[in-house]
């Protein structure tokens, strides 16, 4: 049987969560743990970031496009900043949030006064959805609003299904789908890999902008070769890094900066098409400890729908969206 947002959020609000349980269907139970052929991703290399934030911004901007993944209507929309002085002169958002799906932060030790040193240094990290090869929100949400395109391996959303359980949210390792609280009718929020640009030819705004060469686009597979490449250069040579995408002409020669021996994002959570390399301990840049290197394939709707501590999140929390939703409905008169 399928829900619509009204019936779910009627059902929560009316404390019905087994029933909720019961109604919706397991789509997405089955998923491939395997990279697809044609899967793209980013790589980020942090020792190449010099925070400029260029990709924050035009992240905004070309998904406030239509068909954006801050968009998604006919018209193009402002982009969404996010203000935290009372001149409301910056655009600065401190975290992701659902007006900022990629963040730059900064991350220090000690004194924090020399770039990718593990004793009194610092490092930027860039932070947006992983594009995981078996995500865990897909397996969890019980409408199939979030998918994983089988040819590119990206991980996207389709408003019209969902019907903001919000169990996406719950079951991502990495903490990053976000939820339009303050909307009348929220939706959850994430990059989409600008999917939404391929058709002209293009790939991700973050990457054709940022300067450096920190992100940079392309195949999964060349991402894998060009990242464990790096970490067998030897620290101090010059070394020309391409620029936007991994199989540009567009290179920038540099020194080679000492990195931490790991690629993130070869094997935690089963793989991801997101990978990065550092020069600081990557839990040291926020990424958790504890997040295991299989796929996490025990989250799905069928295993978290039976967790009462989680139906009771839902109920409070779809009760809580559908009072917003009815006083503002209420406010303009509908
Ligand atoms: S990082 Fe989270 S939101 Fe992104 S694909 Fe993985 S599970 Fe889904
Ligand atoms: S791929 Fe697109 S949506 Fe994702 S962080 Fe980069 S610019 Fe933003
Ligand atoms: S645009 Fe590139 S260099 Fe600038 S903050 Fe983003 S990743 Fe770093």
């Amino acid at each position: 049987m399928s829900m619509n947002r009204r019936d779910f959020l009627k059902t929560a609000a009316a404390g019905g969560g087994m029933l909720l349980a019961s109604q919706a269907m397991p789509v997405n139970a089955a998923m491939s743990k395997e990279l697809p052929p044609e899967a793209v991703g980013i790589l980020y290399d942090a020792t190449l970031c010099i925070g400029c934030k260029s990709c924050m911004v035009n992240c905004k901007t070309y998904n406030s496009m239509p068909k954006g993944a801050l968009s998604y209507g006919k018209e193009a929309v402002e982009p969404p900043y996010e203000y935290s002085t009372p001149e409301k002169i910056w655009d600065d958002p401190h975290d992701l949030s659902a007006k900022t799906l990629n963040v730059i932060k900064v991350a220090k030790k000690g004194t924090g006064a020399a770039k990718d040193m593990p004793e009194n240094g610092y490092s930027f990290v860039k932070q947006h959805c992983m594009h995981c090869i078996t995500p865990a929100c897909v397996s969890a949400c019980p409408v199939a609003a979030l998918q994983k395109d089988p040819k590119n391996g990206v991980v996207y959303y389709e408003e019209n299904k969902c019907i903001g359980c919000r169990y996406c949210q719950l079951a991502c390792p990495f903490r990053i789908p976000k939820y339009e609280f303050s909307k009348a009718l929220p939706q959850v929020r994430k990059c989409q890999l600008c999917n939404h640009r391929y058709a002209e030819g293009k790939y991700s705004a973050c990457c054709e902008f940022c300067p450096t060469g920190a992100s940079i686009f392309g195949k999964v597979l060349d991402l894998r070769k060009e990242a464990q490449k790096r970490l067998t250069l030897k620290t101090g040579d010059q070394y020309d890094f391409p620029v936007q995408t991994v199989d540009s002409k567009n290179t920038s020669r540099r020194t080679v900066s000492k990195y931490i021996s790991h690629v993130y994002g070869m094997k935690e959570a089963g793989g991801t098409q997101y990978l990065l390399l550092a020069g600081l301990p990557f839990e040291m840049l926020g990424f958790d400890k504890n997040i295991k290197d299989e796929a996490l394939p025990d989250l799905t709707w069928a295993y978290i729908s039976k967790i009462p501590a989680v139906i009771a999140t839902v109920l409070i929390g779809g009760a809580a969206t559908w009072a917003v939703t009815k006083g503002r409905n209420k406010d303009k008169g509908e």
